[in-house]
């Protein structure tokens, strides 16, 4: 129930998305329609500390919805990032964490201020808030069956 939820909530996004659910992790499949959801991932602190940033009314969006829309906004932005660029930093993000020079939480951070996920984190934002009455609809209705 919760799943195909989800899958239609994306098909209005755009009806060519393709959900896969895993459980490894959300990502956009490069140069596809398809993005594979992690229904088992936890986004809470994500989400709060955008909640902290983006205020929707004080309203909390569900997770799930987060990730769809994350996703999607991976598929819609890729073109505006330098790919190269990106590559390295994500190299070097790794490097650090690995030789324990940031901790958990800077990663965290530096994490979704690379070029590629900010901008589809406000690929995302933009679309909440020009979409608001069908993500009150599909947040109350994840609510119910979760
Ligand atoms: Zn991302």
């Amino acid at each position: 129930m919760e799943k195909t939820i989800i899958r239609i909530f994306a098909k209005t996004v755009n009806p060519l998305i393709r959900i896969a659910f895993t459980d490894t992790g959300c990502e956009w499949v490069n140069d596809t329609h398809k993005i594979n959801i992690d229904t088992t991932e936890d986004g809470t602190e994500f989400n709060k500390n955008l909640i902290a940033d983006h205020k929707f009314d004080g309203q909390t969006i569900n997770d799930h919805i987060w990730k769809v829309l994350h996703e999607i906004g991976h598929y819609y932005t890729m073109a505006d990032c330098d790919e190269e660029q990106d590559e390295e930093d994500r190299l070097l993000l790794e490097k650090l964490f690995d030789q324990k020079l940031i901790s958990e939480a800077d990663w965290f951070h530096f994490y979704y201020n690379l070029e590629a996920e900010y901008i589809a984190t406000e690929w995302a934002i933009n679309y909440i808030k020009t979409h608001r009455k069908k993500i009150d609809f599909f947040n109350k209705l994840l609510e119910r069956v979760i």
